[in-house]
Parts: C-alpha cells; sequence; structure tokens
C-alpha cells in the first residue's frame, strides 16, 4: 500500500490496474489523484454504512434490516455495474484509507472485519444473477461439474438442498470453509458437493481472511505514511469514537444548531421531556434515556448530546459534577460504555409501557396525562382544535388507544396534507413520528416555493 501526498492531494498507487467488477475483494488499491478533503468525506460516508450494518445487526429483524440496509449503502455508498469511475472509487479508496483506521488494536480489527465482510456479503446477495454468475466465474476457479454423471448417492443428497437448474460444484474439502460447518455441502471421499446457490458462504470466508491479512499490513506500515495522511487518520479514528456512532434510522445527522429548529417536529411524549428539562434544568433517569435514546435516533451525536446535556444541566450544577454523573450514561446510550451496546431508542409500545415515577414525565402522555391536562394541551396548540376533534382524542386516549390517538394528534398539528405520509391506523415509534414530521415540513417548504414562482 503506497499513499503519497501531493501538496494538498493524495495520490493512491498502484501497479495493477483499476478495479472493475461491481464487488470486490480490494487487493488492488486504485491509481488517483485525490484532495484531502474528498478523501476525508469517502471515509466518513462510508463509516456511516459500516456503523448502520453495526446498528442492524441488534435490531433481529431480518427483512427490515436487508430493505435498510440497502437504503443506507445505495445512499452512501452505491456500487453496480451501472456505477459510475466515481462511485467505484469512492468504495475502493474509502475501504482502503478505513482499513488505516482500524488497524491499529485487536478490537477495531474485529469490528472493521465483521462490518466490512456483512457490506460484502449484502452486496454479494444483492447482485443480478448474470452479474452473480460473472463474479463466480472471474473468482472461483472451480469449473462446475456434469450433475448427470455423479453417484445416485451424491444426486439425490444434492437434489435435497437445491434444485436441477442450479449448478454444482465439487472441490476439496479443506477449501468449503464455512460450507462445512454449516451443512450446506455434502462430503464424500475428501471432497465437498454443493449448489450454486451457497457459493457466497465461501467468498464470505475468503474475503474475511483478505481483510484480515490486509488490516495486519496496514498495522506494519502505518508509521511510514506522510505526516498529513497520518493526522487524517488519526481525525477519522477519533470521528469514529464520538461523531458517528448516532445509530440513527436511516444515516440522516443533526446538528447541536439545528436541534431547536427541529422541536416542532417531536412527538408529545418527547416535547414534554424537552420541556421539563428546560424548566428544571434537570431530568430524572428515565426521562434521559427516553429523550437521548431519541434524540441519538433522530441523528445527534455523541458528541452534540454531550453539548446538549450540559447546556442545561450546567445551569444547575458545576461541570465537574455534571462530568462525574452524566457523561457516563450519555456516552453508555451510544454504546460507548458498559456494555458497549449500540441501543435503540424506545418504540411506542417500550414507552407506553413504562411507569414514570410522579413529576417524572417519561412514558406516553396518552397514557400517562389526565384528562384535564390532556385537554389543556390542546386547547394551547396553534392549531385549535374543533369540539369534535377534542372529543375524538380523549375518548381514544380514555380508551387506552395511545398510537391511534397520537396519530389523530399528528393530523391536528400537520394540516393540510393531500395524501397521510403515514400509511398505518397509528403511529409505530416517535422516531418515525418525527420523521413524518420533517417530511411534512418539507412538503409545506416546496408548497411555498411554488407560490412564490
Ligand atoms: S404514541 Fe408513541 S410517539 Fe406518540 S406520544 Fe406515545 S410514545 Fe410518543
Amino acid at each position: 500500500m503506497d499513499f503519497k501526498v501531493k501538496n494538498h492531494s493524495l495520490n493512491f498507487v498502484s501497479k495493477q490496474s483499476n478495479e472493475l467488477s461491481c464487488l470486490s475483494f480490494y487487493e488492488k488499491i486504485p491509481i488517483n489523484d485525490i484532495d484531502l478533503e474528498t478523501l476525508e468525506f469517502y471515509a466518513v460516508d462510508r463509516l456511516k454504512v459500516l456503523w448502520e450494518i453495526e446498528r442492524l445487526q441488534t435490531a433481529k429483524k431480518d427483512y427490515e434490516t436487508a430493505q435498510q440496509l440497502s437504503f443506507v449503502i445505495d445512499r452512501y455508498l452505491p456500487l453496480s455495474n451501472k456505477s459510475t469511475t466515481e462511485q467505484r472509487d469512492k468504495d475502493l479508496i474509502s475501504h482502503f484509507l478505513l482499513r488505516c483506521c482500524f488497524c491499529h488494536n485487536e478490537e477495531d480489527r474485529i469490528w472493521f472485519i465483521k462490518n466490512e465482510t456483512k457490506l460484502f456479503e449484502s452486496r454479494y446477495y444483492s447482485l443480478s444473477p448474470q452479474d452473480k454468475r460473472k463474479f463466480i466465474s472471474e473468482n472461483f476457479p472451480h469449473k462446475p461439474i456434469n450433475f448427470q454423471l455423479l453417484d445416485p448417492m451424491i444426486k439425490n443428497s444434492l437434489l435435497m438442498t437445491d434444485r436441477l437448474e442450479s449448478k454444482f460444484y465439487k472441490i476439496p474439502f479443506t477449501e468449503a470453509g464455512e460450507l462445512i460447518g454449516s451443512k450446506k455441502a455434502y462430503l464424500n471421499q475428501g471432497f465437498a458437493y454443493f449448489s450454486e446457490k451457497v457459493i457466497g458462504k465461501i467468498f464470505r470466508t475468503q474475503f474475511n481472511q483478505k481483510i484480515a491479512i490486509g488490516l495486519q499490513k496496514a498495522s506494519n506500515i502505518f508509521d511510514k505514511f506522510d505526516e498529513r495522511i497520518q493526522k487524517m487518520i488519526e481525525k477519522l479514528r477519533s470521528k469514529n469514537n464520538t461523531f458517528f456512532q448516532f445509530g440513527n434510522q436511516d444515516g440522516t445527522h443533526i446538528e447541536f444548531d439545528e436541534l431547536k429548529n427541529k422541536i416542532k417536529s417531536f412527538p408529545l411524549c418527547m416535547k414534554l421531556i424537552y420541556e421539563k428539562l428546560i424548566q428544571d434544568h434537570h431530568l430524572k433517569h428515565q426521562g434521559r434515556i427516553q429523550l437521548g435514546l431519541f434524540l441519538k435516533g433522530i441523528g445527534l451525536s455523541v458528541h452534540d448530546s454531550i453539548r446538549f446535556w450540559k447546556q442545561e444541566f450546567l445551569k444547575k450544577m458545576t461541570e465537574k459534577d455534571f462530568e462525574k454523573d452524566y457523561i457516563y450514561g450519555i456516552k453508555y446510550n451510544y454504546g460507548l460504555e458498559g456494555k458497549r451496546v449500540n441501543w435503540s431508542p424506545y418504540s411506542c409500545p417500550k414507552i407506553i409501557g413504562l411507569k414514570p415515577a410522579p413529576d417524572d414525565f417519561s412514558g406516553c402522555p396518552f397514557k400517562f396525562l389526565s384528562t384535564h391536562n390532556f385537554k389543556q394541551i390542546l386547547l394551547n396548540l396553534e392549531q385549535k382544535p374543533n369540539e369534535e376533534q377534542i372529543n375524538e382524542l380523549i375518548s381514544l386516549k380514555e380508551g387506552g388507544h395511545c398510537q391511534v390517538a397520537c396519530q389523530r394528534y399528528w393530523d391536528l398539528v400537520h394540516p393540510g396534507l393531500d395524501e397521510p405520509l403515514n400509511k398505518l391506523s397509528g403511529i409505530e415509534h416517535p422516531n418515525s413520528y418525527f420523521k413524518y414530521s420533517e417530511e411534512y415540513y418539507e412538503i409545506q417548504k416546496e408548497k411555498e416555493k411554488e407560490k412564490e414562482k
């Protein structure tokens, strides 16, 4: 690996040609002149994808995970046979640069290999059948076997795992790696027989091993890099530890200074906790977790989250006390302390099930507020509800239909839409309430622009 900086640009040097496949084992470094800002931008986008992969692995809903993952990959690291040279370069360069960021200790290396392998796997399984065949023919050294000539016992075993249209392969079992452990291959006299469908598992093992070797090499040459590259790598490493651990739904990022303008999109549960914080310059434990995870979910970095809490708490306590008693909890939410789990924001059912202590504004207000207080909130809204709307909301609340009531409340405070943004009958998550609300304000902005034309 050879990185050279000329003035403000970085030259990636390789004696080999550019990688042209839409999926890569990252064995060749691309030849490019690239400025340092672009380089950093590429690396940061890759970090966003890797962190989203990390977050989704704890979500445990396979279908949603796959959908969300391809959304984030398409957004930050799109790669297909139609990709532009710039998109291919971005993928390759960002990978090599992050190798240098994650090569320094065992924990970082394991994290990087795990999430890069998941990214590789996700891309492999999203290839079209033609691209997959092309990738296999270029990267798998064995040819398909003639199924008809096989021993009947092997044929029957293979047909139990796949249909006859598939291609089948025979390789020394020592090369079959994960296929053996996962029982995806039939073993006979030192050979593994399997269908084309499961070759992805062999590529996965190979990818994993190649990245591990690549990280080892990167750690050996780190000291030889130009000082400017070393500085950038250090900066990216610290970004990885702080700014990019936001674990939000779709990879969006909200700056601390933008937060004030976003309060209008908060669901009632978060708005009430926020108001309590502003009023008391303090919040009890449950409120801090509920609001803190929500803020993380909308894209506030751990760095900005610390600024947010500090801004209020320091009106009542010293910086030293704040750091002693509260920084740990904030970092814990972002998976930087304790069990180091990238915790997800609470869903509506979870919040509805909370039991807020007296004077603690956590939980769901459609459950815990008295009818009198709830009515006062409705009467104080900018968009004044009529009697019928008030009665409907109160009856939904009293009937225990918190999420449906919350959806009606959303409709009330976001008037004038031609079509509903949420096709479900109730709000399912405070962060989706926020997302629909942000979309609503975008639509309103567009409408205003149209009017002005
Ligand atoms: S229904 Fe969900 S989003 Fe709405 S207030 Fe309750 S917990 Fe918050």
